[in-house]
């Protein structure tokens, strides 16, 4: 008999697949130029849905400690649009939660500090655990006290017991980075008491199903939530969803509010709509995740095409911005150097080096200019008006910016 992957939440055995992208090496493992000839380990990315809690994951687990080292080179503050969307959430959460000097508001996966430092600018509180020692070293720097660990039940429990008592528990993106996600939101209850809220974001499925972004699949990501999964994982911890906010960030975000079971917060109007969304959308059941196979395979046929045609009337075409999602994407397309030249990226941890896989070199975004492409291949899709406008020179010379994600798109 065939035994197939344990669900990570219920244990339930899962052999509906989502989608499965063969072969990976870890997205943010980039390689240094005098590691070129090194072979990188690769790991299957192969995602399966549970037919019991809904929660679709990735069945092959990659050590953490692969993918979150010290080096880990994802720094928060590269993004302009994730920036001044963290500083939104902090003033908008002030005023809800009535935060002030006798607040406390701990963030987990608090990176380099981008979100706590507009707490800690007026005078409220914080606490950062992060997991990578540059990142948390960062934040040091700027003022953000940040403990250098895993967060989970252990690390709540001795913050318990020093007499932490978060009036605010807040992560973005980080609880579908967590393997153990019922450690972790069993640490998250640890710590909430009273009318004590989590807030939480994520990548909705139903924006991931609809609109294919099946490049925000890597090994990093072991879960792809939907607020219906969400909603199960909470109870099973004691914690129940008051509250759900759609989001434009990374193609579809859900802020989900959490509390404990007892606290008094009255349902919001998102939480009915989201849930009516996901219904309609049949993600409680096989049907709602039937056919997302093809749909992927015709997003690579897109680009594809459009490789071959531009390189093959001798044009040239770079890539912008060395994300995670680019990895999954050209990987899966089996792309490498031979169809784009190079890619090119703000952070300079991540310059002069090649990206995993496709091994791609990673220069700093002026080599667009020294260069000139003909087409600038834009991997964080969900960044794009935010790059052709930080490289409006480069159109105006008549380079032109192109998406893979859902279809392939010319910008003109
Ligand atoms: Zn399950």
């Amino acid at each position: 008999m065939t035994t197939y992957p344990a669900c990570r939440h219920c244990g339930t055995e899962m052999p509906l697949t989502f989608v499965d992208l063969g072969l990976s090496a870890v997205a943010n493992s980039y390689v240094p130029m005098d590691k070129a000839g090194e072979p990188e380990p690769k790991y299957t990315l192969h995602t399966r849905v549970c037919e019991k809690c809904w929660l679709v994951q990735v069945d092959e687990d990659v050590p953490p400690e692969k993918i979150f080292t010290s080096d880990y080179a994802y720094f928060s503050s590269f993004s302009d649009s994730w920036l001044a969307h963290a500083k939104a959430y902090t003033e908008k959460m002030t005023k809800r939660l009535h935060l002030g000097p006798d607040s406390l508001v701990i963030e987990i996966a608090s990176n380099d500090g981008y979100l706590l430092k507009n707490f800690v600018a007026n005078g409220i509180p914080v606490l950062g655990v992060e997991p990578s020692g540059s990142v948390a070293a960062a934040a040091e720097k700027i003022g953000v006290p940040t403990l250098v660990e895993f967060f989970g039940e252990a690390v709540a429990k001795r913050l318990y017991d020093e007499g932490k008592r978060p009036n605010l528990i807040c992560s973005a993106n980080v609880l579908a980075h967590v393997p153990d996600i019922n450690d972790f939101v069993a640490g998250v209850a640890q710590l909430l008491t009273g009318d004590a809220v989590y807030t939480v974001e994520f990548p909705h499925l139903l924006r991931l199903i609809e609109e294919v972004q099946f490049d925000t699949i890597y090994h990093e990501h072991y879960s792809y939530l939907s607020l219906l999964a969400v909603e199960t994982i909470f109870a099973s911890k004691g914690l129940r969803v008051f509250d759900v906010e759609e989001l434009p960030t990374h193609g579809g975000s859900l802020r989900v509010y959490a509390c404990r079971k007892e606290a008094t917060h009255r349902e919001g109007v998102g939480l009915a709509k989201v849930r009516a969304d996901e219904k309609d959308a049949r993600l409680d059941s096989a049907a709602g995740y039937a056919g997302f196979s093809e749909k992927v395979e015709a997003v690579r046929e897109g680009l594809m095409r459009f490789l071959a045609e531009a390189t093959g009337q001798g044009k040239h075409v770079a890539a912008y911005g060395a994300a995670a999602k680019g990895n999954t994407l050209l990987n899966y397309c089996g792309i490498g150097p031979d169809l784009i030249d190079y890619c090119v990226d703000r952070n300079p941890a991540k310059q002069n080096t090649l990206l995993p896989g496709s091994r791609i070199p990673v220069f700093d975004v002026d080599e667009l200019r020294k260069r000139q492409p003909d087409f600038v291949l834009i991997l964080p899709w969900n960044l794009k008006a935010e790059v052709i406008k930080q490289l409006s020179d480069l159109r105006s010379g008549g380079t032109r910016f192109v998406t893979a994600v859902p279809a392939i798109l010319i910008t003109a």
